[in-house]
């Protein structure tokens, strides 16, 4: 019945072979769907038009209307440009062009009553426009008539081929002249139809292209938004639904004495809320007899490790071996010692393997690993590689989910038989909630909610360099106290030689303030070796240094519970989620701790709003939340690696509302309906059955 709609774009009437090799490449257009699938981004109000003379140096966009009196074909050859003059009754302004030349050449007629739209900017003080949107006022090009012109986004290339937004509204005008309802069939039920007030499906089609209202406007792109994402989340719980019963694995359903010595004799403290929970979720996952795929969700220092470490010790109790894995040396260090420390006295061997574990001992540790006698091995993505082989690898834990690629988990699978392990991946990246349902979906997802108790908020300052002899000063006063210091600049690899500079510099001028003997300073970069990093971090560590100077090494995860002030040099120049993540490295003992956000006195709109956030809230969900909204889904951590998140007409950050709604509803059909058989369902079956690949999914942990 969509045969139309599969039609290759070139067959359109006003394509043809040229136009259509351009759609393709530069809009990945190749049939009549497409096209209609590509939707505005922008609509401009034609009723509405700017005057001239109100242009002025921070104007928008602006719509003129006015006549044209005079243009010039000026240079030659590739410097070839062309210049026009628009006047109104309020006077008159430059219009220019470098590309396409020749084509708007002719279409220009002197004389005439034209439309231009476009961004002014100014050159010797004066205005001009260049490469704006032009047409003849009422030219009667058979397009439809609308108050808000569809805006669609172009590129030089197909603009100079007469396939700007102009052109454009033609080839959907002409498209939509040819299709009956039934071309773009109803998808939603006619109950869930009723229920919400959504516009039906060919109308919202044609609307959103041809709007004669805003009202309309807003009530086909709602339409739309929601198709997008509810079919979205029907499929991720379908899949999540399915997950939870694909993979055999193995049944972990005894809880016996490693897990209960070490409850009632180890535990340094006792669990939160959330981690009592969330242990609990993981119990009664492990015993299901399906492989267990879980994301581990909570803030820096909620107090993930311990629930690592009871998960790992109910394999213990099934005969199972474990794997822990960091994604740095240090960290995984870190892990090694404290479990060893936390499970002293239990008869439980823990191993650590990196690069750095190298000859005999390496040997001697993978024998030890195959023959069962090591029950938990932690260490880097070494533990990934062929030669490791365990006896019987019954749970992966992985720290810090966003540094490892998909490849390095599925490797994961691959070491143990016959089912593969049972897989825990933590991460300290808190991400919206709405993102989440969509990132991911499909799998089950736990959340460390709480902090554990009597943390003092961290206090956080913003400051520029008038505060720097303060600073020092408050520096000193606290290394008095006995706290230890972390200072941090930022490192990007574009303008690495430059931040180095900066690091060392600074390195340099706190070592003429704090000198030897009485104050020691550590410097940690990624351009040392991996074993004087372990070194100056393990000064810092054990408290024979009192200041810690890093790049961003630091990040993650290093738990360091006298270390109460973290000083992050130009702060402006770290995102929201990297800041967060750096804070959490103080506040982890009982005093007070401070985090203090140098930044030059010039700041972009956008750091300063950062910079206000990190001082407003703790909280990180709230800055994640916010994160989204400053920079819009596709730049979060943790979203780059798990592909684009390209939808079509859909905001993860604005249309947080309406994907709850779908959200929603798609888990109450799914509910009662899971297969969605249903006579009433039955237009859902048949699309996803259809679209079942145009329905994108990039969550899929392993
Ligand atoms: P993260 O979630 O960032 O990995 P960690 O597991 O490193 O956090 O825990 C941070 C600190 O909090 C550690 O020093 C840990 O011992 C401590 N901790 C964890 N849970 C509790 C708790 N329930 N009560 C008190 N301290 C806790
Ligand atoms: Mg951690």
């Amino acid at each position: 019945m969509n045969n139309l709609l599969e039609s290759p774009i070139e067959y359109l009437k006003g394509v043809g072979p040229t136009k259509g090799e351009l759609l393709k490449k530069e809009l990945q257009i190749f049939n009549f769907r497409d096209l209609l699938w590509n939707f505005p981004f922008r609509y401009v109000d034609k009723t509405k038009f700017h005057k001239i003379s109100e242009i002025h140096d921070d104007s928008q966009s602006v719509q003129l209307k006015g006549i044209l009196i005079q243009k010039q074909l000026l240079g030659a050859g590739r410097k070839k440009r062309l210049t026009a003059r628009l006047r109104d009754s309020s006077g008159s302004i430059e219009l220019i062009w470098f590309k396409g030349v020749s084509w708007v050449d002719k279409f220009l007629v002197p004389g005439t009553e034209y439309i231009v739209f476009g961004k002014p900017s100014s050159f010797n003080g004066r205005f001009n426009i260049a490469h704006p949107e032009i047409e003849v006022v009422k030219s009667n090009s058979g397009e439809r008539p609308s108050t808000l012109a569809p805006v669609y986004s172009s590129t030089e290339k197909l603009n100079g081929k007469g396939l700007d937004s102009k052109g454009r509204r033609r080839l959907i005008s002409t498209l939509l002249g040819k299709l009956e309802p039934s071309d773009i069939e109803e998808n939603l039920p006619k109950y869930l139809l009723d229920r919400t007030k959504l516009m039906g499906r060919f109308k919202a089609m044609t609307k959103v292209h041809f709007p004669t209202s805003q009202q309309e406007l807003d009530q086909a792109r709602t339409r739309l938004k929601f198709e997008e994402l509810f079919f979205l989340q029907l499929r991720l719980l379908q899949m999540k639904i399915n997950n939870r019963t694909a993979i055999k694995g193995f049944v972990f359903d005894k809880v016996g004495d490693y897990f209960n010595r070490f409850f009632k004799e180890k535990l340094p403290f006792e669990l939160t809320g959330a981690q009592k929970r969330v242990v609990k979720e993981i119990r009664v996952d492990l015993g299901r007899g399906y492989q267990m795929n879980r994301l581990l969700q909570g803030d820096v220092g909620s107090g993930k490790t311990i629930v690592g470490l009871m998960a790992m010790l109910i394999a213990l109790d099934n005969g199972y071996q474990s794997a822990l894995m960091a994604p740095t040396e240090i960290l995984a260090q870190q892990h090694y010692n404290s479990l060893r420390e936390m499970v002293n006295g239990l008869a439980i061997r823990i191993g650590f393997l990196s690069g750095t574990v190298k000859g005999k001992k390496r040997k001697e540790l993978l024998k030890l690993l195959a023959l069962g006698e090591i029950h938990i091995l932690v260490g880097t993505h070494a533990l990934i590689e062929d030669p490791v082989v365990f006896q019987n690898l019954g749970l992966s834990i992985i720290d810090e989910q966003h540094r490892f690629g998909v490849k390095q988990r599925a490797k994961l699978w691959m070491k143990s038989r016959p089912y593969p392990p049972h897989v825990l991946v933590m991460t300290a990246t808190p991400i919206p909630r709405t993102l989440a349902m969509t990132l991911y979906g499909d799998l089950e997802v736990s959340v460390i909610d709480e902090l554990p108790p009597g943390r003092k908020p961290v206090q956080t300052l913003s400051r520029n360099e008038g505060y720097r002899l303060r600073l020092l000063g408050f520096m000193k006063e606290q290394i008095k106290l006995g706290r230890q210091i972390y200072v941090v600049y930022p490192l990007i690899e574009e303008s690495e030689k430059l931040d180095l500079a900066n690091l060392f510099e600074g390195f340099e001028s706190l070592e003429r303030y704090f000198q030897k003997p009485d104050y020691q300073i550590s410097i940690v970069h990624g351009k040392m070796k991996p074993a004087d990093k372990e070194f100056e971090m393990q000064r810092f560590v054990k408290g024979e240094t009192q200041i810690m100077v890093a790049t961003t090494v630091i990040e993650v995860g290093v738990n360091v519970p006298n270390a109460s002030v973290m000083i992050i040099e130009n702060a402006e120049r770290f995102g929201l989620s990297q800041l967060h993540q750096l804070r959490g490295r103080v506040g982890r003992g009982a005093d007070q701790s401070y985090c203090i956000l140098m930044s030059s006195y010039k700041v972009s709109q956008v750091g300063k709003k950062r910079l206000e956030i990190m001082v407003q809230t703790t909280n990180g969900f709230d800055i994640a939340e916010a994160d989204l909204k400053i920079r819009g889904p596709g730049s979060l951590e943790g979203t780059q690696q798990s592909g684009v998140l390209n939808l079509q007409i859909a905001d993860l950050a604005k249309d947080q509302k309406i994907l709850a709604t779908a959200r929603e509803i798609a888990t109450r059909i799914l509910e009662k309906d899971p297969p969605l058989e249903n006579p009433l369902n039955i237009r859902l079956k048949n699309y996803i059955q259809k679209h079942k690949r145009r329905i994108k999914l990039w969550s899929r942990i392993s």
